[in-house]
């Protein structure tokens, strides 16, 4: 489902938010190749200019070609890693004299020219040939590290694979090159690496790491990989001898799971500093409820984060409607009856008796 949105989603911003570029309304493989290994290592806006000047000068693979060596390099010079200006160069000869001029139009063809990569072979064959292979590169990582809270390292085997199954799951088998455009454009101009644009991001509701407050922490490499500390503070809301639980949406840990109302800050907060929160004064407008005690903290370890929760205990003197938050209230009695993450059951262990 959350997969579906994803790609849906991503095609809606793209069809409103696509940047017009010289390169994009050709199928000419030729044209694209050129546009790719231009824009290796290369920003859009300094590898732009190149493209026109390289496509006016040599607007088909024969010119380029048969372009002296000197003079391709010359018209590379400024744009740097130079190896790609001569596997450019090699190749334009490979396809004019060993292929007849044929730009090859499979995916393992394209892959087997010089200078191309998974990256360029998938980009190439979906924009020029509409074939279903998607692109993954830095901003592909970066976007599904993000919107699906995806902690394996990026720069590990079982990282890139994991990567290269999911963006082949979610690409549009219809409109790859579409597809393809939009994640890049995405990624680039969106989801940036500093400063993403998440209060104006229309799969913000959907994305883990918005929930999660993590979008700066993503993509995970191996070598700076840390864990995340989370700090929970659970109100145990005692009504008549029942409790309010809450089921755990999507987006987050511990999905469809059952715990209490929460309110999550950056750190572990005092009692009287909870008190002061918003969450707390939503809750309680008119103040009328008698706090019995505040738990020691617990912790649990998950496999990239590590959650503290401390657990307030109340009683409630007035009617708390828990089921404007959605929240449902339960006996003791039938705790039994709900899936609780570890740490509540660790809580309920150690003080049931003090709740009750
Ligand atoms: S909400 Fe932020 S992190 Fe998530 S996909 Fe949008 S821009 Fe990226």
């Amino acid at each position: 489902m959350q997969k579906k949105k994803f790609t849906k989603h991503l095609l809606e911003w793209f069809a409103e938010s696509h940047r017009p570029l010289p390169w994009k309304d050709t199928k000419d493989a030729y044209l694209i190749w050129l546009s790719e290994i231009i824009l290796q290592q290369t920003r859009v806006e300094q590898g732009l200019p190149y493209f026109e000047r390289f496509r006016e000068r040599y607007p088909s693979v024969h010119d380029l070609a048969d372009a002296p060596e000197d003079e391709v390099m010359r018209m590379w010079e400024g744009l740097g890693y130079y190896s790609r200006a001569r596997n450019l160069h090699f190749t334009a000869k490979h396809i004019a004299y060993d292929l007849d001029g044929k730009f090859p139009d499979t995916h393992a063809g394209i892959r087997a020219l010089k200078g191309v990569g998974d990256y360029t072979a998938a980009a190439i064959a979906s924009f020029a040939y509409d074939l279903p292979h998607a692109v993954v590169d830095g901003n592909v990582y970066r976007v599904l590290s993000r919107y699906f809270g995806e902690e394996t390292p990026i720069d590990t085997t079982q990282g890139k694979k994991l990567f290269a199954a999911l963006a082949d799951e979610l690409l549009d088998k219809k409109n790859p090159a579409t597809y393809n455009q939009a994640i890049m454009d995405f990624g680039a101009t969106h989801c940036m690496p500093k400063k993403p644009l998440c209060a104006s991001c229309l799969m913000k509701n959907n994305c883990v790491a918005f929930a999660e407050n993590t979008v700066h922490l993503l993509p995970i490499k191996s070598k700076k990989m840390k864990k995340i500390t989370r700090y929970f503070h659970y109100l145990v809301l005692n009504e008549g001898g029942k409790v309010w639980l809450r089921k755990r949406g999507p987006g987050d840990i511990w999905q469809n799971l059952y715990d209490f109302p929460i309110i999550e800050k950056e750190k572990t907060l005092t009692l009287s500093e909870l008190e002061k929160t918003n969450e707390w004064l939503t809750f309680f407008p008119k103040k009328k409820y008698h706090t019995k005690k505040i738990s020691r903290p617990f912790s649990q370890t998950l496999t990239h984060r590590k959650i503290i929760a401390v657990f307030v205990e109340i009683d409630l003197d007035e009617d708390f409607d828990g089921e404007k938050y959605g929240f449902v209230q339960v006996a003791r009695a039938d705790f039994d009856r709900y899936a609780f993450p570890r740490i509540l059951n660790d809580y309920l262990k150690d003080d049931v008796l003090e709740l009750f």
